[in-house]
């Protein structure tokens, strides 16, 4: 097929080119018809040109325009000039091309929704149409940008002395927290490779082979539910250092993030980074991951409420829970209605009911204020500062799944409240610190790591592993940028017997052990230096830069909430012979 292929795109000519002969190829944004003057919006990812077919001027191109309508591809050969009627909101508005030649270079059927950017069309027609979709000036503005990320990120670590190198895909599985993908091996029937919920042992063990500074862009796989901001296939900068400490790796981050913010948004980020330790975010803000650009702190009233008649306050404290509450500020105007579906959100984080006080003209009311008796309620209302046309919301409960309640009503009061809106294209950064080591799961009933079983305990916290471990802090770290976590990391375990100590600790039998991290254990034996990283969530780190809340809208072909790619419809079915081939018989109530 013969086209005349273009001299320039369709972003770049200017009044200054006024008078050139210049070819364009690219798709038709829109057409429209005055007579015999038709106007084409040629568009290529560099922009827009304004096109214009004065058949008057050359009459053989009507039938050649004829059946030109949104999307076909064409080249069109013409002269710049300038617009009688300029269009400021685009680069090129000033200039139009009058022309004198045009083919089609391909039809386009009626798309299954428009190419524009304020797109209503649901977002599953989209993605069933990805490479429409990514047509839309929108999307790829932010291609461009994880595009810029890459290219800075290989930069700036080249230029800090990193090496990249690549770890495998078909692993065996390490325990981010997460189930693992699994792929059955058809040579070694009955077998499974992981797929890598990141390269944590990879990095570690490239330390002790003295590689000291590792980087890779990577992908990383988790089986978990999805959310807006996670997809289960997902890109992370992966980074490992030795002979460091934590605050290297802060301060190594902080130039990263400032370089990119600078580079690409050209917003200086004051750093050293504001730091809070895990206890401190969740009693002030309720998240391990707050995003603290607005205030609605929590407050813990367990003093004044353990001693009301209040029997779920009272009960509560007394049983050594808290009671925690938050002050939404002129919310008071509230109707019973909001009121429940508070209460329903507040259910999703395990809270057994939402109790609230109001006040409005001076007078309290709320869903327990009969139960109070004398001051107590003036007295909770003074201790959260409560003015007239506030909203007053109580948190009972263990003390992290109280304040995790309240960290979850406060975003959703800024959601309501527009909060939010408000701050758009505004940034904080801060570390969260000193997480716990441990939690307990009562589900498993026993210790399981926090954050990996790599990370290493705080030498202050050492004694604690065996006399009190829920008090036992870890040496990591979490980049929070907007209530996301950005990037995590620790300073890990770097001694066989701390590791193998922190498997006992996680009720790992020597044997497991041996089986699962044996190569690891080994490794520590032979000189490991000590090393500690970090990784950041690329994804993310484009999300937040390019100023969406939908994680899909960064990553060319992404998957749904479900995990399904609407477009080619994976996961799909496999036939019995393929199984046949990897040793696998179906299930009974599959077949
Ligand atoms: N491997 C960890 C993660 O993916 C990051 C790290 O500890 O460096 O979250």
């Amino acid at each position: 097929m013969q086209f005349q292929k273009r001299t320039v795109s369709c972003g770049e000519l200017r009044p200054a080119n006024a008078g050139s002969v210049v070819t364009l190829n690219g798709w038709v944004n829109a057409r429209r018809d005055y007579g015999g003057v038709i106007f084409i919006d040629l568009r290529d990812r560099y922009g827009i040109t304004q096109v214009v077919v004065d058949t008057s001027h050359s009459p053989a191109l009507a039938s050649a325009i004829d059946p030109v309508r949104s999307e076909y591809v064409l080249w069109v050969k013409g002269t710049i000039r300038l617009r009688e009627n300029p269009n400021p909101r685009i680069p090129t508005g000033l200039i139009e091309v009058l022309a004198d030649d045009i083919g089609v270079i391909n039809a386009a059927e009626v798309t299954p929704f428009e190419i524009v950017d304020d797109l209503a069309t649901n977002e599953e027609l989209r993605l069933q149409h990805r490479y429409l979709d990514l047509r839309r000036p929108a999307l790829q503005k932010n291609f461009l940008i994880r595009n810029k990320l890459y290219q800075i990120t290989h930069r700036f670590f080249e230029q800090e002395g990193f090496l990249e190198v690549e770890t495998p895909v078909l692993t065996k599985s390490t325990p981010e927290g997460a189930r693992d993908f699994l792929v059955p091996s058809r040579m070694n029937k009955g077998r499974f490779y992981a797929l890598p919920q990141s390269p944590q042992l990879f990095k570690q063990l490239l330390m002790v082979s003295g590689f000291d500074k590792y980087m890779q862009i990577v992908k990383c796989f988790r089986d978990e539910d999805l959310r807006a901001d996670r997809q289960p296939e997902f890109t992370q900068i992966d980074v490992e250092m030795s002979f460091v400490t934590q605050e290297d790796i802060l301060s190594l981050t902080e130039r990263f993030i400032s370089t990119a913010w600078k580079q690409i948004l050209d917003v200086d980020v004051p750093a050293p980074f504001p730091r809070m330790s895990f206890h401190e975010a969740l009693s002030r803000f309720g998240s391990d991951k707050p995003d603290i650009r607005y205030g609605l702190e929590l407050t813990n009233v367990s003093e004044i409420a353990g001693t009301s008649s209040f029997g779920i306050f009272s009960s509560a404290v007394a049983e050594g829970d808290v009671v925690m509450a938050l002050n939404a500020k002129s919310c008071g105007s509230f109707s019973r209605k909001q009121i429940d579906e508070l209460t329903e959100h507040a259910k999703k984080y395990g809270a057994k009911g939402l109790p609230w006080l109001k006040m409005v003209d001076g007078e309290i009311s709320g869903s327990f204020v009969k139960q109070l008796e004398g001051d107590q309620a003036a007295s909770l209302c003074a201790e959260l500062g409560a003015e007239s046309g506030d909203l007053l919301l109580f948190f009972p409960g263990s003390w992290e799944r109280a304040c995790t309640i309240g960290g979850a009503m406060r975003s959703e009061i800024a959601r309501r409240c527009g909060i939010l809106d408000g701050l758009a294209g505004t940034y904080s950064f801060h570390w969260v610190v000193e997480f716990p080591l441990l939690e307990y799961s009562e589900e498993e009933s026993r210790w399981i790591a926090r954050h990996h079983p790599f990370t290493a305990p705080m030498n202050e916290d050492l004694h604690l592993l065996s006399s009190d471990p829920t008090h036992a802090r870890a040496v990591a770290h979490d980049l929070v940028i907007n209530g996301y976590e950005a990037a995590g990391g620790s300073v890990r375990i770097h001694t066989n017997p701390v590791q193998q100590r922190m498997f006992d600790l996680l009720g790992f039998s020597r044997e497991d052990a041996e089986l699962k991290f044996g190569f690891l254990l080994n490794a520590l034996r032979y000189g490991a230096p000590p090393h500690g990283g970090i990784a950041f969530g690329f994804d993310r780190l484009v999300m937040l830069l390019a100023q969406t809340e939908n994680i899909r809208d960064v990553i060319a072909f992404p998957k749904t909430t479900s995990g399904l790619s609407l477009m080619d419809g994976c996961p799909s079915g496999v036939d019995d012979a393929q199984l046949a081939e990897v040793g696998i018989r179906r299930a009974v109530s599959e077949q």
